[in-house]
């Protein structure tokens, strides 16, 4: 496969250590492992450059089976992956990251995250220790964090040395999260917006399917491009793919600053996923 043109249409953000991310990739959270080859085979023939996974989702694999096959570089390919949620101790993370790499068949990894505190555990700043540790030997370009709260940054803040690259949320039109957002761009980073369509929740939402009629897109367009324009890094999960390449096409049309004010008053503080002050590891 040779390097798709419409790749470069996709914006990079640059992170608090210098690193570049493509702002919009692929999701692979729910997508069964005889399916991921295939799917984001298809994501990566489409032109994304950036595909986000997690030891969790049980397909990393084959994540590292697509970007093989794919025949692109290793270098021109962003990939995330996220520490789970039993592997929090220093060591256990430590192993967990090695078997990461193994699985996905690769040297190093372009970000790693904490998927959760998990308060309840109440480990979190050791296991950024650990993170710490992997970022300093080299085999991941950017450290970050998932599902932290500003409470739990501060903690680290103050007990720890590498500030997070990114924080990687729930965020759509239902659960704009401004707070977090905030908080994150003050102290240089990066929100990543995870469940951008709140899984096809907001696509029925009236006040998105007029702005989608009025600019001749759809509502899964306006929604992503709405996120696109707060800044936020996006990676929207289809297993279908008529719908990855809508997904891609975001760069060719702007919303109104009308539009983006009436998507924001949508928000109503309904999450899809868990709480993260509440939500722990029961092993
Ligand atoms: P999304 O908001 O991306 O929605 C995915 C759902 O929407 C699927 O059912 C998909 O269906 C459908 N869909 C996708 N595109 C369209 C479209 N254009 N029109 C209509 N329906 C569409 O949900 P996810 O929860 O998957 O979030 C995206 C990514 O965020 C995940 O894959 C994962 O990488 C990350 N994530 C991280 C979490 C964390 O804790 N850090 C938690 C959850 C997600 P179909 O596939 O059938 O086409």
């Amino acid at each position: 496969m040779t390097s798709h043109p419409a790749a470069s249409a996709v914006p990079d953000v640059m992170l608090n250590n210098g690193v570049t991310i493509p702002q919009l990739g692929f999701g692979v959270f729910q997508i069964e492992p005889e399916h991921t080859r295939e799917a984001v085979l298809a994501a990566l023939e489409t032109g994304y450059r950036h595909i986000d996974t997690a030891e969790m989702y049980g397909n990393e694999k084959e994540v590292g089976q697509a970007l093989r096959a794919s025949g692109l570089p290793r270098e021109e390919v962003f990939v995330t992956s996220k520490l789970d949620n039993g592997y929090h101790a220093y060591g256990d993370a430590l192993t967990a990251f090695a078997r990461s790499l193994d699985d996905l068949g690769t040297p190093y990894l372009d970000l790693f995250l904490v998927h959760w505190p998990l308060p309840g555990v109440g480990d979190y700043v050791e296991t950024w220790r650990a993170m710490e540790e992997i970022y300093r030997s080299g085999r991941v370009k950017a450290v970050g964090v998932s599902n932290f709260q500003p409470h739990h940054l501060r903690r680290l803040f103050e007990e720890t040395e590498v500030v997070p690259a990114v924080n990687q949320v729930e965020v759509h039109p239902y659960l704009v999260q401004d707070e977090v957002r905030e908080f994150d761009a003050r102290h240089g980073i990066a929100t990543q917006a995870w469940s951008p369509i709140a899984q096809g929740k907001v696509l029925g939402d009236p006040v998105i399917a007029a702005i989608a009629v009025r600019v001749d897109r759809t509502p899964a367009q306006v929604t992503l491009r709405w996120h696109i324009q707060r800044g936020d890094i996006v990676f929207p999960k289809s297993v279908t793919r008529a719908r990855v390449e809508e997904n891609f096409r975001l760069f060719d049309f702007e919303l109104t600053d009308e539009d983006m004010a009436a998507i924001s008053a949508l928000d109503r503080g309904e999450r899809t996923g868990p709480d993260p002050d509440t939500f722990t590891y029961t092993g």
